[in-house]
């Protein structure tokens, strides 16, 4: 049959279905009445709906009568009548002269309520059961999905895993004679804290371990098991744990397993390609669900974020041709597979069922599966015309239920909602019948949509571990990184390679016999010649221009690009990272050179600062002379590439003197500025111990400026030494610094703790907390604090602490062993300030290793409280309320990063409107400042507050602004009047 006919039989079938649909007006008792009404209520304008669909999200958190009904009145402050019937009541309420609290909670939780209770089965095994029965008695079957919070610890995970064991003995006990096979699905996530597709080899077998017993189960009760797909970066870990279960002897035998297949990812016909081949090969029968995918927004947003692809079709037609090319594919295939064609949209349906009966496939090989609350009218009239139809029906409680529940509405409420358009709008028939093929053709985006502009700046994409191609490129890093170790690494002063007698080593924190490179050790003298030669190679630099500055510098940013993984696996052998921060480091390296090579240009030009007749007066900036670049090891590439690459584009030039324990990478560094073409004594390297080299740069008196970024102790004494350098030709020496931190993370009562936890952890423990911006005080409202332990304890538990090379390593060890006795030492202190919760312990016979440690109930001025740890130790503090909370955070003397996780309004406006920090974040983690994006650095003992890193103002601050006025009147005659 040609595409023709089988478009007529589309259509034909299309209109049976249509004229099947039961279109009396549905009471509100029914569930369609229900989910129209929901529609309409997020019909309302954009904002009305973002604020119900918020207030829903936030609403189970909500502990008290008080709380529901103060975030009523945040979230719907105007006076409205569409809203679902509950919420208007409990607004109502509000307003009457019967307001209490109580009774707005016991209306807003009646209205929640009864809209969760149309999308969610049930929230026990019993409702659940009733559920079925209900589904069985429609003529249609099920496929029930455990709803569960984000899984954070393997504790959580063990819990999820055995209630799915429980609930398919549940269902296959009372299983009636006759009714079909018990069928569950299943999302892999829920089954280890760490599906990481970083570290594919661990994630799998962590799944497979957990998934096997349920379906030993299924296959012990006949039952069938689906799993489900999720977000696009784990899709292929996700086929992997799938593909390992075909080759599987252990369930030789069963066919119950299912998998899906995303229609809107662009890939998707050659994943499903593969996926039937493998399917083929396994000689099994497999269930595959083909859907149009559920999380488009994510999608989309995750890969703006992380300057990636984005894998989804971005125009919906597409995804809707898509999905009946793959159809087809499927169920041409109905030999080994059964095709589940997932789907509300009647149109797609038809063509599954065209095709099906096209190709012939048996009828138990071909089924739709619609959402359980969603289009039953649809599923009535195909039970009617004896297809087979299987609703996909969630159950758990209402807390974790509500994502699900947000998801779902959104999705119905969207203009492209098929739903929306026949039920709410009810478009005619041909319109929603119409081939999308017609409307993908023409609504394709402009070819040049997505061209880039080479001059705007681009942050460098996250390192995309989801593809092969990227962990090949570490693992092949890593290995190559020791056939490079033991080399020496001289001064470089005037572009003069300098040995020395004396000499330090850099080894590997992970094993400190682990010989990195041997260091030549410049001396006192060393630090005058190389202020010398910076200073002499100023006069050329300055004026060679900012566009030639930024070639050079942006040729430098190329080579870095090219050597990425190579710089990467360096650092984890030279201070113990993990390849996820190791990359990132990078990968902040490079923007930072993109970034202030362009500032530097834009700064370059004399701008016009204000308008006037017979007077030009125009602004600029010149750069300041030879400077000091002191770093940190802890970012040891972003930090001093930022630091250097900020002050060269500026037209200065600078001498280095690099963290010791990073000091092979800052040296890699010099030679690949050397390679980039920048001119001898441009930059000039000298490793050495900071208090006696970095000292004798700030006292020269040819040093203009010292950008220094470390402790607080040694930035203010760098200060006080630069101050009293007033001899120098420029008057005094300028610094720029950025310290430390003792940054705190505020949980309120209506935070969502999935993301809290995540937020928290990935904050305090990520680099083993050795990071300025690192989370080392949750403040945590009272109303919260013990269902907050009770999931962070677990999930830190849940941590991997050993060699950053392996990569299921949530992180590595400490830097040195000064690093490891200090955090130790504060550990031994917390237990005497404060209550113990949790101590990790390190069973390794070598390094720097420290396990992450948690106490509870510390007092805001404690030690552990106050100072700052550089290490995996977190406290935990008790606060009355948001404002005491912001009072706890705001009593630290730094003041660099601060967070909130919060769902209320006016709390999250008051957090913002009185924190002390320089980098203020709102319901997400407070590390990872990114480059032109956050902006980064703090004031108090954090820093002057002034130069933050990722900024033009970085670049401003090492130049001095000049302002011309020029007087252009000549004898009356004013140039600019004449023309
Ligand atoms: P550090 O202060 O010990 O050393 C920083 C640099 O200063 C090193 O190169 C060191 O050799 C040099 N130095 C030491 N004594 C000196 C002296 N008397 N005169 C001149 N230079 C001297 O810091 P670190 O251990 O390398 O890094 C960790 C610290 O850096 C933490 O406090 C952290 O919070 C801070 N840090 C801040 C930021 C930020 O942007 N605010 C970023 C990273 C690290």
């Amino acid at each position: 049959m040609n595409e023709n006919n089988t478009e007529q039989v589309t259509q034909k079938i299309g209109r049976e279905i249509f004229e099947n649909l039961h279109r009396e007006e549905p009471h509100f008792w029914e569930a369609q009445w229900w989910e129209r009404q929901t529609i309409e209520w997020l019909m309302n304008d954009a904002d009305t709906k973002s604020r119900i669909l918020r207030f829903i999200d936030v609403f189970p958190a909500l502990r008290s009568d008080k709380a529901v009904a103060k975030h009523l009145g945040e979230y719907l402050p105007e006076k409205t009548d569409r809203l679902p019937p509950g919420l208007l009541v409990g607004k109502a309420v509000m307003e009457s002269a019967l307001y209490t609290p109580k009774a707005v909670a016991a209306a807003t939780s009646l209205a929640t309520r009864k809209i969760a209770g149309r999308f969610i089965a049930g929230s026990t095994l019993d409702e659940t059961g009733e559920a079925v029965k209900t589904i069985l008695a429609r003529g249609t079957g099920y496929t029930l999905d455990l709803l569960g919070e984000a899984t954070l610890s393997d504790k959580e995970a063990d819990i999820y895993a055995s209630r799915y064991i429980e609930l398919v003995k549940h269902l296959a006990a009372s299983r009636g004679d006759g009714d079909q096979r018990v069928n569950v699905s299943l999302k892999l996530s829920s089954l280890t804290p760490r599906f990481d597709p970083a570290s594919p080899e661990d994630a799998c077998s962590e799944a497979i371990r957990r998934i096997k017993p349920i379906l030993k189960t299924a296959m012990a009760t006949n039952a069938s098991v689906n799993i489900d797909m999720e977000h696009f970066d784990i899709r292929d870990l996700t086929l992997k744990v799938f593909y390992t279960l075909l080759k599987d002897n252990d369930l030789e035998g069963w066919d119950g397993l299912g998998i899906v297949a995303q229609a809107y990812l662009a890939d998707a016909r050659e994943s499903l390609e593969e996926t039937l081949d493998m399917i083929e090969q396994s000689g099994r029968h497999v269930t595959v669900r083909l859907v149009k995918g559920a999380y488009w927004d994510r999608e989309v947003v995750v890969s703006d974020q992380r300057g990636w692809p984005v894998p989804v079709h971005t125009v919906k037609a597409n995804t809707d041709v898509a999905y009946e090319n793959l159809s087809r594919m499927l169920i041409e295939r109905s030999d080994i597979v059964t095709s589940a064609i997932a789907s509300h949209n009647i149109r797609s349906i038809a063509k599954a069922i065209a095709i099906s009966r096209e190709v012939g496939a048996p009828q138990e090989r071909f089924e739709v599966q619609m959402l359980y609350g969603m289009g039953d009218p649809i599923k009535k009239a195909l039970v009617e015309m004896g297809i087979r139809v299987r609703e996909y029906a969630p159950f758990g409680e209402t807390i974790p239920g509500m994502a699900y529940l947000v998801r779902r509405m959104l999705e119905n409420s969207s203009n492209e909602s098929f739903l929306r358009r026949s039920f709410v709008e009810e478009a005619p028939p041909e319109i929603m019948l119409e081939d999308p093929a017609v409307k993908a053709k023409s609504r394709a985006r402009p070819a040049d949509q997505n061209k880039e502009v080479a001059e705007i700046f681009v942050n460098e994409p996250e390192p995309s571990f989801h593809k092969t191609k990227t962990r090949l490129a570490i693992d092949e890093a890593i290995e190559r990184a020791p056939k490079t170790f033991g080399q020496r690494y001289n001064l470089l002063i005037d572009g003069n390679r300098i040995d020395t007698k004396e000499l330090f080593a850099s080894t590997n924190p992970s094993a400190p016999s682990q010989l990195i490179g041997e260091i030549c050790k410049a001396s006192k003298a060393d630090a005058g010649k190389a202020i010398d030669s910076a200073a002499k190679a100023f006069g050329h630099w300055s004026r060679l221009g900012a566009a030639r500055r930024r070639e050079i510098l942006s040729r430098a940013a190329d080579i870095i690009r090219t050597r990425k993984f190579e710089l990467a696996a360096l650092q984890m052998f030279e201070v113990g990272k993990t390849r996820r921060e190791a990359i990132g480091d990078v990968d902040e390296a490079i923007d930072h050179i993109e970034f202030y090579s362009r500032v530097g240009v834009e700064l370059a030009e004399k701008k016009e600062t204000q308008k006037l007749l017979g007077e030009t007066n125009l602004g600029t900036y010149r750069p300041r002379g030879a400077g000091a670049i002191i770093s940190p090891w802890n970012f040891p590439l972003a930090i001093l590439a930022g630091m250097t690459t900020g002050a060269l584009s500026a037209g200065n030039t600078v001498v280095i003197k690099p963290a010791s324990n990073s000091a092979v990478t800052g040296a890699l560094f010099v030679d690949i500025l050397s390679e980039a073409g920048v001119p001898p004594g441009v930059v000039n390297f000298l490793p050495g111990p900071g208090e006696e080299i970095g000292q004798a740069l700030v006292q020269n008196r040819k040093t203009s400026f010292v950008m220094f970024t470390g402790s607080w102790g040694v930035g203010a004494s760098i200060m006080e030494k630069a101050a009293m350098n007033t001899g120098q030709r420029n008057g005094f020496t300028k610094v720029i610094a950025e310290m430390g931190g003792k940054n705190a993370i505020i949980i309120d009562e209506s935070a969502d703790l999935d993301e809290a936890v995540a937020g928290v952890v990935s904050s305090a423990f990520g680099f083993g907390g050795q990071k300025c911006s690192a989370c080392s005080r949750v403040i945590v409202l009272k109303e919260v604090y013990n269902s907050f332990i009770a999931r962070l304890v677990p999930a830190v538990e849940s941590l991997i602490v050993d060699s950053p090379l392996y990569p299921q390593t949530s992180f590595g060890p400490l830097v040195d062993f000064a690093a490891k006795r200090k955090s130790e030492s504060y550990i031994a202190t917390g237990k005497e300030e404060a209550e113990t919760l949790f101590i990790g312990d390190v069973k390794k016979s070598e390094g720097h290793f420290v396990g992450p440690a948690i106490f509870g109930d510390v007092p805001p001025l404690s030690k552990i409280a106050t100072e700052e740890i550089f290490g995996p130790v977190l406290s935990l503090i008790r606060a009355n309320s948001v404002s005491h909370a912001i009072t706890i955070a705001n009593s630290a003397l730094y003041a660099l990063t601060c967070g909130i996780y919060s769902r209320t309004p006016s709390s999250v406006q008051k957090f913002i409107n009185q924190v002390e920090a320089g980098n203020v974040y709102v319901n997400r983690k407070i590390t990872g400042a990114i480059v032109g994006r956050q902006p980064f650095g703090g004031f108090k003992h954090s820093g002057p507050g002034s130069a933050k890193a990722g900024s033009p103002e970085l670049v401003k601050e090492l130049m001095i602004p000049q302002s011309i006025t020029e007087n252009i009147v000549r004898h009356g005659f004013s140039p600019d009047l004449d023309s």
